[in-house]
């Protein structure tokens, strides 16, 4: 007896998370993605066709296989992976879910995927990442890169954002997460401590556009969660008496 999977038809290709390394080709002239577990010996591109790990002669994702893209249906669940220590230089990847693909409760298992955005943390310094920057590891031809602000990028090898989603072509998007503006308004208690100062006077000579860019929205940040302090002191201040009259 043969079980049959209920089919689907949608509309339009399924949207998924998925969590990854970037990696850059050892000439420089390309970039992609490696993942983070089994997959991992098999990079791939912005759009990419997924084959059996197993050299099994079959399209993914085969029933009785595990072969195949994986990604699940939630945002913060592929964040939830970016916790871990072996994955925080990974990136946060939304793909659209293309060709044959299999539904599981938390995601998918398919066969072909568009890389849409790439989303990079931040620096492991806490500022936000401006470029990817050689992680100190790779697979053969491949250069896994790490997100870096402008301040740690130093002599490594890398590339700014805007270039590495170029070299990586297809139109993907990579953007820079905010980095410190979440945590500072979650521990409002523990002042500016919380955010290390990353001032222009540190900044070397010669920043493109980019780094300025995502230098102002480092600044912006710190303004926004300056800004919610002085909004919560007004509360405080005004709360008491509205209630009173
Ligand atoms: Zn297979
Ligand atoms: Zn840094």
């Amino acid at each position: 007896m043969r079980l049959r999977l209920p089919t689907e038809h949608p509309a339009e290709p399924p949207t998924g998370y998925k969590i990854a390394h970037p990696v850059l080709s050892q000439d420089g002239a390309r970039a992609g993605f490696t993942g983070v577990s089994l997959g991992g010996a098999l990079p791939y591109g912005v759009v990419s066709d997924a084959s059996c790990l197993y050299g099994r002669r079959h399209r993914p994702p085969a029933r009785l296989c595990d072969c195949g893209f994986h990604c699940v249906h939630d945002r913060a669940a592929a964040e939830a992976l970016l916790c871990t220590a072996e994955h925080r230089g990974a990136v946060l990847l939304e793909v659209t879910v293309l060709g044959a693909y299999i539904r599981f409760e938390h995601g998918f298992r398919y066969a072909r995927q568009r890389v849409r955005t790439a989303t990079v943390g931040p620096c492991g310094c806490g500022a936000p990442a401006v470029a990817l920057a050689d992680a100190g590891w790779g697979r053969p031809g491949r250069l896994a890169l790490a997100a870096a602000c402008a301040g740690c990028v130093r002599g490594r090898t890398s590339v700014t954002l805007t270039a590495f989603a170029r070299l990586a072509g297809e139109g993907l998007r990579v953007v820079a997460a905010p980095a410190v503006a979440p945590a500072a308004s979650a521990t409002a208690a523990a002042p500016a401590s919380a955010s290390p100062t990353v001032g222009a006077a540190a900044l070397p000579d010669g920043l493109g556009v980019p780094e300025l860019v995502a230098e102002a929205a480092l600044l912006q940040a710190r303004l926004d969660w300056f800004q919610s302090q002085l909004a919560r002191l007004g509360e405080h201040g005004t709360g008491g008496t509205a209630g009173r009259d």
